[in-house]
């Protein structure tokens, strides 16, 4: 049984609930109290905002991730619509102190504050200009979207190319802005990437690639976007989806260490005894990376809950963190999906299929080592040779067919 009889987890989203349920499935029967600083019916899932809740086939209640009655099952403590403020976590004194001056006391902490979207210096306070990474954020964009006429996506990432995607799916022009050469290029290369600018394009995205975006233009209302070479593109309606950054500011001076996010062990512990991190704001160190990193995705934040509940409950045992990274993205009714985390730079082999194709499965490659592999629109192509990712296998020996291999440095 757990050596913690009273803990509070931060941050009332996927990983922060996930904590709280796993440690109920353990068997964990102390104090449970939740903060969460979005005045939500529930915690919901944030992967559908840009996706079906864009496109208007899904409704918000579809994205919750657990009933009134499921909470109520949790016998929980649940303070959503509160938040922990700066100079609130007093780990010497074991307390936490809300923003309506409520103290918390603990004997263990969870700190799952997410992420939040950044905002670029040129987004300034005119209207009709969208970050999304919240359901009222969603619900504002959907709802100006409707009238929309010009519609101008800032940022190439997986946000915002599902965004241009779901706008398109929805009948309506639109322009994806990037500095980069293609879509995704940081995360998946210029291969891969050629491919996602292809698949925009074939969809009817306006793409301007290779150019950044010197300022927004307007009179109270955005009326166009600038680009560095220039040239105004008109708009009236813009998204900005260039990153996110970890919430950590309201740890500041209570003495866990943060950089780019809570630096954490492997287990989820950070620096201070009792006080653990999961999700898009925590660093965990990583056997599979050799240092430490911060993931935004789905699959990491919950299993890192998974982890910390484990840890939370047996004091002696220490479980971590073993997983390969994985994640996904849906864009024009297509998966793609990614285990490992390849470097852009990384030798890239189609193993079925093939760019520009309506599904395929690549390898990605360093070092003779596989370092990842891609499909898209192919669940049982990643299935099959995911195990090679895991495994660190022979790159040499994976693609033994030369033909496959494609060097980073070639466009088609
Ligand atoms: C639009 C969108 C689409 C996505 N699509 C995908 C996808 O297709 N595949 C994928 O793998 N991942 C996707 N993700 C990423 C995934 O949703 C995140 O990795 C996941 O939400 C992280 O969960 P979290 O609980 O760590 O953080 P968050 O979901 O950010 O939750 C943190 C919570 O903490 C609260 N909080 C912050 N500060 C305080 C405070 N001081 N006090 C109290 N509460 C606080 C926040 O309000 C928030 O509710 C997507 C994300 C977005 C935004």
């Amino acid at each position: 049984m757990s050596r913690f009889q009273r803990i509070v987890v931060v941050g009332g989203s996927l990983a922060g609930m996930n904590v709280i349920q796993e440690l109920r499935r353990l068997g964990y029967a102390g104090g449970l109290t939740l903060v969460g600083e979005e005045d939500v019916q529930s915690p919901y899932d944030r992967t559908e905002l840009s996706k079906k809740l864009l496109t208007g086939t899904i409704d918000p209640d579809d994205l919750y991730l657990l009933t009134t009655e499921e909470i109520d099952e949790l016998d929980l403590d649940l303070r959503l619509g509160r938040r922990a403020t700066s100079l609130s976590l007093d780990p010497s004194r074991h307390t936490l102190t809300l923003d309506d001056a409520t103290i918390l006391e603990f004997d263990a902490l969870v700190v799952a504050t997410g992420s939040r979207a950044r905002r670029p210096a040129f987004m300034g306070g005119l209207a009709g200009v969208h970050v999304l990474r919240t359901l009222p954020d969603a619900l504002a964009l959907r709802a100006e979207l409707d009238s929309a006429r010009n519609i101008v996506v800032v940022g190439a990432g997986f946000i915002g190319a599902e965004v241009a995607a779901s706008v398109r799916s929805r009948g309506q022009s639109v322009t994806l802005v990037d500095p980069q050469p293609t879509p995704l290029g940081t995360v998946l290369g210029p291969i891969v990437g050629s491919h996602f600018a292809d698949l925009h394009t074939r969809h009817g995205t306006d793409l301007e690639l290779g150019v950044g975006v010197q300022e927004l233009v307007g009179d109270g209302r955005v009326s166009g976007v600038r680009l560095t070479d220039g040239r105004l593109l008109p708009a009236d309606l813009v998204v900005v989806g260039v990153g996110g950054a970890p919430v950590t500011e309201w740890l500041d001076g209570s003495g866990v260490e943060v950089d780019n996010g809570v630096l954490c062990d492997d287990g989820g512990h950070t620096n201070v005894p009792g006080i653990y991190a999961v999700g898009d704001a925590a660093r965990w160190y990583s056997d599979y990376y050799g240092t430490q990193v911060r993931s935004e995705h789905w699959n990491n934040a919950t299993l890192q809950a998974t982890v910390v509940a484990e840890n939370i409950v047996a004091a002696a045992k220490k479980s971590t963190l073993c997983a390969v990274p994985s994640f996904w993205s849906d864009q024009y009714r297509k998966r793609t999906q990614m285990v490992g985390c390849p470097r852009p730079t990384d030798e890239v082999c189609f193993v079925s299929g093939g760019p520009g194709e309506e599904r395929f499965v690549a390898l990605y490659g360093r070092d003779d080592r596989v370092t990842g592999v891609i499909s898209f629109n192919s669940p049982r192509g990643l299935i099959k040779y995911q195990h090679l990712v895991a495994e660190g296998a022979s790159w040499s020996a994976s693609t033994a067919l030369p033909d496959n291999i494609i060097p980073t440095d070639t466009r088609y």
